[in-house]
């Protein structure tokens, strides 16, 4: 049961600014550092793998 997850993050940044970014097609929110936007990633992909598929 490792089915890998449909939830691929990557960080982007927009100017001085950084937000994560899921290919599901979620975003986080624009943070001033990059590290914050990889945790908003991880904590995306720790609740999105929890929670049923839609
Ligand atoms: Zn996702």
């Amino acid at each position: 049961m490792h089915e890998q997850s449909p939830h691929h993050t990557t960080t982007m940044e927009r100017g001085s600014f950084a937000m994560a970014r899921c290919s599901c097609g979620w975003t986080g929110p624009a943070r001033r550092s990059r590290e914050r936007a990889r945790t908003d990633a991880a904590a995306h992909e720790a609740t999105a793998q929890q929670a049923p598929a839609h």
